[in-house]
């Protein structure tokens, strides 16, 4: 069984890997989860959902256990020069998403097999527009949730080689916040600037005063990560725009640090376009907060992965975000990284994951599931 679960795992990788779809538009890769689950026999809940698929397995009144996994790609043109690459241009499974699928549905095969004897129901969540934050407010707001008592994920580590295994408990991945800054002077000739407020100017100050927020109004154990991202204004040589607009990201993993940044911000570039006789005003949006493990399952998750000959790391906190966090807002569980191996990170058009992971995982999560709904049961 396990060279053709092999085999079969890594053949749908590759069908994904060749027809990767964006956020939110996942309407042929629902349609081949859902083909290869119904051949397998495996039950499809009845969920109101425009793309993605959540699965059960299991029967009677047992405790439900959950497991996710996310099956939308990035508008990223691939290079990785792979007989299988994708064949949409412009988009490509650049983080992996594809891997996670396929390791999932062996999860579902292995635990079809193992249905009798399961000690409560595990619902497998295939979740879509993971890398815009949308995917699991959608899946909650759905039911997805209803009954489900722990849940579990996992994302592929690139810089981890393939049979390394890491997670935390606490947080593991940042509150991820995206910020706007419109910067408002007044337009003028480029050869008499004394005539408008030079915005350009007023923006380089405004980006640089920034950077002092992390390094000057946190403490340096409170992990604020501030990045400007984009610059946008002016179109000619000549002339200084009446606006210049910035945007960027502030990554924390304290709530509370989280919840003071906006204001800082704010005092900030009012006060400093105040001193220059114009206007700068923020936009925040606020995105998935800080992923925190249960430290209860995380251990449970490290212990089951020893047991099935992973080398267990324990991570230090990451700055990335990762839509997982809202599952876990809601119900207890944990988040792991299971080593890919890629010489080129996530969303590199490059990355290329070993797909030598894809079946010790499905072995992992499916006997995570299992011995799960045990301990929840004694
Ligand atoms: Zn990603
Ligand atoms: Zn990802």
């Amino acid at each position: 069984m396990t060279n053709g679960l092999s085999d079969t795992l890594v053949g749908w990788r590759r069908e994904l890997h060749q027809n990767p779809e964006i956020s939110g538009l996942e309407f042929q890769t629902t349609q081949k989860i859902r083909q290869w689950l119904s051949e397998a026999d495996i039950a499809i809940l009845p969920l109101a959902l425009k793309t993605g698929v959540v699965a059960q397995i299991g029967q009677g009144d047992g405790p439900v256990c959950a497991l996710r996994a996310d099956i939308d790609a990035l508008p990223i043109e691939e290079q990785s020069d792979r007989p299988f690459s994708s064949r949409n241009p412009g988009v490509m499974h650049a983080c992996g998403h594809d891997i996670h699928t396929s390791v999932m549905l062996g999860a579902a095969l292995l635990l079809k097999e193992r249905e009798a004897s399961l000690a409560g129901k595990v619902r497998i969540l295939f979740q879509p527009a993971e890398e815009i934050f949308t995917g699991a407010r959608q899946l909650i707001d759905a039911g997805a949730l209803e009954g489900v008592s722990v849940i579990f994920g996992g994302h592929n580590a690139p810089d981890l080689p393939v049979g390394e295994f890491g997670t935390r408990s606490g947080p593991l991945h940042a509150n991820v916040d995206r910020f706007e800054i419109l910067v408002n002077g007044k337009g003028a000739h480029a050869a008499r600037p004394e005539e408008g407020v030079d915005s350009i100017v007023l923006a380089a100050h405004i980006i640089t005063a920034l950077q002092t927020l992390p390094s000057r109004a946190f403490s340096a154990l409170d992990s604020v990560v501030l990045s400007v991202t984009r610059i946008t204004g002016g179109n000619t040589w000549n002339v200084l725009p009446q606006q210049v607009e910035l945007e960027g990201t502030v990554r924390t993993h304290n709530t509370a640090v989280r919840a003071l940044v906006p204001e800082k911000i704010t005092r900030l570039i009012e006060h400093i376009a105040a001193g220059f006789g114009a206007h700068a005003e923020l936009r925040w949006h606020a995105g998935p907060p800080v992923l925190v493990n249960s430290a209860e399952w995380a251990d449970f998750t490290k212990d089951v992965a020893a047991a099935e000959g992973y080398r267990v790391h324990d991570l230090p906190p990451l700055m990335g975000g990762e839509d997982f966090a809202f599952y876990l807002h809601h119900l207890p569980g944990a988040f792991v990284n299971i080593g890919s191996a890629s010489a080129f990170g996530l969303h590199h058009p490059r990355f290329d994951p070993s797909e030598a992971l894809i079946a010790p995982a499905a072995r992992y999560f499916a006997r995570l599931a299992q011995e799960t709904l045990h301990k929840l049961q004694a």
